[in-house]
């Protein structure tokens, strides 16, 4: 500690938050390294997710500290508390909700990232530029022009209430920014189908046109919106006086991965003047699959593109990401000036363009690096190979459901996700029973839904490590509890997930 003497014979500690001895840290940061990295490498031999005990929730209980405590005993804490109660989402028999299984890659570069402590709200650094390289690249991907735009953000939720506020202002014009929706006087209204993520409604909501404002759209056999349907209902607005402004087609609907007709909506949003927005969340990087990409044909001729780097892109939390056609109505929609903002043409204030102009946020991680290390270091044509693959297993998973007499399918298999569910009287709390055996076993972790007001087994293959012993294992945990549960047993369960290696 230094301490410096004021002029009136006062002393003021110069204490910083760096370590005093430099050599034990670097110690403990090289163990913390080698610890996660073997987590990841052994991660097979732990359960999926184990709940935590009453004892253990009860040493989250505490007063805020104000006293030091070593860095050692609270990397110990995380250790002991947190690493064998984590989401599972990094082990292979993790298929619940739709979520990414990461990489060591990207954990290396979460680590850089906060080394460097960048802040990309704006100015001229190189973390900027990799962000802008990311966003260049994600616009090759889906065949946008040059003046297209690009942000990270936490997730799909924020990138689509943001496509909402930039078709928002595109539908109102500017003064829609100082007066608000009311005085325009024109009643916007949206569409999307019924399978489309609650999010959307969300974002109707948040941003102050309602949810109701949201019209869902009923769908086909496959789940894909009703095309018709659409335009009737479009229709039936505009003679009401109503002002319809934009569509969300979904590419890849959380319940079953359905994508929706997207040409034919980018076809119908412009012969109606209205804002085409794909929500892509995990669906849009089936791009990097020249076998699959296919299926989203027409996603190129979108206004607006949300998805997630964190799910079928393998970067780790979080990497949501919106693309936009027209850079310039995507400015309008949250560029504002401020003095303390002000551009310069040379200095750390230099460029005219900042990602703050482009968002609600004005500081920024720096989740760009995580993502551009995953794109450089794996390629995505092997991103692509590994999005393919996880198809792959969902179609082997479908095939094991209906060679099953005990099993039931409950929705087509598009992409990588499977309802399904074990045959039973009562099969609803049957197999929601089932689903929470499973957890608790440590097997595998997959999720559920209600299709056609049925509840089904949801599987959602989304991790790279994830093998077909993986599905094996998954397909006989269902059979197993289901058996138990269906003859009035209550499985007995006991794991114990170990701490990290000390
Ligand atoms: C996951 C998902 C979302 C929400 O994305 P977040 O990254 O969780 O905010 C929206 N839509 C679909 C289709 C999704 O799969």
């Amino acid at each position: 500690m230094t301490v410096t003497t004021r002029t009136d014979g006062t002393q003021l500690a110069g204490e910083t938050l760096d370590p005093q001895d430099w050599d034990e840290v670097r110690a403990l940061g090289h163990r913390m390294l080698d610890d996660m990295i073997d987590y990841v490498a052994d991660i097979r031999d732990r359960p999926v997710w184990q709940p935590m005990s009453q004892a253990t929730r009860r040493r989250f209980r505490s007063e805020l500290p104000r006293a030091p405590t070593d860095l050692a005993e609270v990397y110990r804490d995380f250790n002991e508390l947190v690493v064998p109660h984590a989401t599972g989402n990094v082990h292979p028999g993790f298929m619940g909700w739709v979520h990414g299984g990461g990489t060591v890659v990207g954990m290396l570069a979460e680590m850089l990232a906060a080394g460097l402590n960048a802040n990309l709200g704006g100015r001229d650094h190189a973390p900027i530029e990799i962000e802008r390289q990311v966003v260049d690249w994600t616009r090759q991907l889906f065949g946008f022009p040059q003046g297209a735009s690009g942000i990270f953000v936490t997730g799909t939720s924020m990138a689509n209430l943001m496509a909402v506020i930039v078709a928002r202002r595109a539908a109102l014009g500017h003064s829609v920014r100082s007066e608000g929706i009311g005085e325009s006087g024109r009643r916007l209204r949206a569409y999307t189908s019924k399978a489309a993520h609650g999010c959307i409604a969300k974002a109707m909501d948040v941003c102050g046109l309602g949810s109701d404002a949201l019209r869902c759209v009923a769908v086909d056999a496959a789940h894909r919106i009703d095309v018709t349907e659409l335009r009737a209902a479009i229709a039936r607005d505009r003679e009401a006086g109503l002002h319809p402004f934009l569509v969300v087609a979904s590419a890849g609907t959380v319940d079953i991965g359905a994508i929706d007709d997207l040409a034919a909506v980018a076809d119908l949003c412009r012969r109606e003047g209205l804002w085409f927005h794909v929500d892509g969340a995990f669906g849009a990087l089936a791009m990097l699959s020249p076998e699959l990409a296919p299926k989203l044909a027409g996603i190129e001729r979108a206004d607006s593109i949300a998805l997630d780097f964190h799910k079928w892109g393998q970067v780790p939390y979080d990497a949501g990401f919106l693309l936009v056609r027209d850079g310039e109505r995507h400015r309008d929609a949250f560029a504002s000036p401020a003095a303390y903002l002000r551009r310069e043409t040379r200095g750390l204030a230099a460029g005219t363009q900042w990602p703050c102009d482009l968002g609600p946020d004005l500081s920024r991680g720096f989740r760009a690096l995580k993502t551009w290390f995953t794109l450089r270091t794996f390629g995505g044509d092997a991103l692509g190979a590994v999005i393919a693959h996880t198809c792959e297993l969902a179609r082997d998973l479908e095939a094991r459901v209906l060679a099953e007499p005990e099993l039931e399918l409950l929705a087509p298999v598009n992409l990588n996700i499977v309802c399904f569910r074990y045959r039973a009287d009562d099969a609803d709390a049957i197999n929601a029973e089932i689903v929470a055996d499973i957890h608790e076993s440590g097997i595998a972790a997959p999720s559920t839904t209600v299709l056609d007001g049925r509840l089904a087994i949801r599987a959602a293959i989304v991790n790279h490590r994830t093998q077909d012993t993986d599905i094996a294992r998954l397909i006989a945990a269902v059979l197993s509890f289901g058996r138990q549960r269906a003859a009035g047993l209550t499985p007995l369960i006991e794991i114990e997930a170990p701490p990290l290696a000390l």
